[in-house]
């Protein structure tokens, strides 16, 4: 038998598109965690981006009906028009914007709202502003769609928010988009509608740049914040924003994926050319679970951000007992992202010396067997985020166990 040995001589390169971006420092720690947990050890993972409840019953029994009914087959391209109805109204109802149908896009998840939106949209070159911490794959998608991501820093002190003169600093003739996520992935900071103003009014003078707002935990917010996005803010920015949402966070359906966008109809349109390419429409049993999430009771939201902040408000009480530690309290989302520059210097019982963000989560992770995130995977050092979307107990156990680790630093 002969063998194609001239594959095998050749070997193997990326695509320069890709040589950048590597995998995500999130999933590398999830695979430790995961193979530490195969041989025994008591890890607890607090790194998960999702929900730890179920999907709805009555989400789920939409998509049987729809599996037994035949919705078995290729959708519209971006959309079934029920499931772009449900948006619509959706928009409407949640947060005071309108759109027409074909301003609507649906794709496999927000994630893919946001890769075509980008490669539908950049030039090589072309900047995107990104506020840091940020959820890595911002940047990454920027850079696969040969854009170049411009990290702009937004500290504790500022309440991880971009602040209008940042931004303005930023633009320049080559900015096409602004990305805002509120609340934010990673360090739960949202933007009131008096936070977005004076940024809406820097955009307003800049009329070629356009705004990408990631509103995946819009429902999950808490102290009574008023969850608000730009397009209800501010009509004519509305023409350049892009709103994007999904069903992955709000109703635990992480494994639907079904992500969802507003925006100006030839935006929409062109992001539908990338996805006809990609994928040619999302799940059809999951635009039809997707229809009965939207049109569906809302009431339980309620209940589980309830559970959602208590769980806040015992990891950032905890945390914030633990000398060297700083967390600030968020406004949503279910992440703290905690300062740990009051740990860097020191040893640990094993004799290593903890130099960054990343070295203090190996040492969590050895020791206290907590898998917590670097902010370095964020962009921001020296941070570490926690997912709390996890039962009490665990998060209980995790932080005794951290607030140990920590005292054992010398
Ligand atoms: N935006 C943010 C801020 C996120 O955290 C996530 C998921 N981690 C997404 C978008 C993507 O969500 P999905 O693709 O599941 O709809």
């Amino acid at each position: 038998m002969t063998i194609n040995t001239k594959v095998e001589e050749a070997g193997f390169a990326p695509a320069s598109r890709i040589s950048t971006i590597g995998v995500s420092e999130i999933l590398k720690i999830g695979a430790r965690a995961q193979a530490m947990k195969r041989d025994g050890k008591p890890v607890i993972i607090l790194g998960a981006g999702e929900p730890d409840f179920d999907t709805p019953d009555h989400v789920k029994q939409a998509a049987c009906d729809a599996i037994r009914s035949g919705k078995t087959k290729y959708t519209a391209l971006d959309g079934t028009p029920e499931l772009k109805q449900a948006i619509r109204d959706k928009f409407a109802r949640e947060n005071g914007v309108s759109y027409e149908l074909d301003e609507i896009t649906v794709a496999t998840g927000a994630k893919q709202i946001l890769f075509n939106a980008m490669m539908a949209t950049l030039n090589r070159g072309d900047e995107v502003i990104i506020p840091t911490p940020y959820w890595t794959s911002y940047s990454d998608i920027v850079e696969i769609a040969e854009g170049k991501p411009v990290l702009i820093a937004c500290d504790a002190q500022a309440g991880f928010r971009l602040k209008a003169e940042q931004l303005e600093a930023a633009i320049t003739p080559k900015t096409r988009w602004v990305m805002l996520n509120s609340p934010s992935n990673p360090s739960g900071a949202a933007y009131s509608a008096g936070d977005y103003r004076p940024l809406l009014d820097v955009l307003l003078k800049h009329p070629h740049v356009w705004l990408l707002v990631d509103d995946m935990y819009e429902h999950i917010v808490y102290d009574d914040f008023q969850f608000v996005t730009p397009a209800a803010l501010e009509p004519v920015l509305k023409s350049r924003t892009l709103t994007v949402n999904g069903v992955s966070k709000a109703y635990a359906m992480t494994g639907w994926r079904i992500g969802y966008a507003g925006g100006p109809r030839d935006l929409i349109k062109a992001m539908a050319v990338v996805q006809s390419q990609a994928t040619s429409c999302p799940s059809s049993i999951s635009q039809a679970a997707s229809v009965a999430a939207l049109n569906g009771p809302q009431e339980f939201l309620k209940e589980r951000t309830e559970s959602f902040q208590r769980r806040r408000d015992l990891v950032v009480s905890a945390l914030n007992a633990i000398e060297g530690l700083d967390c600030r309290t968020p406004e949503g989302a279910f992440y703290t992202f905690s300062g740990c520059a009051g740990m860097l210097g020191k040893m640990t019982p094993g004799g290593k010396r903890i130099e960054t963000d990343t070295d203090f989560c190996a040492y969590l992770l050895d020791d206290a067997h907590a898998a917590v995130v670097p902010g370095s995977a964020f962009g921001l050092s020296p941070f570490f985020r926690i997912s709390y979307a996890t039962s009490e107990a665990e998060l209980r156990e995790a932080l005794t166990r951290i607030a140990k680790a920590c005292a054992a630093l010398r």
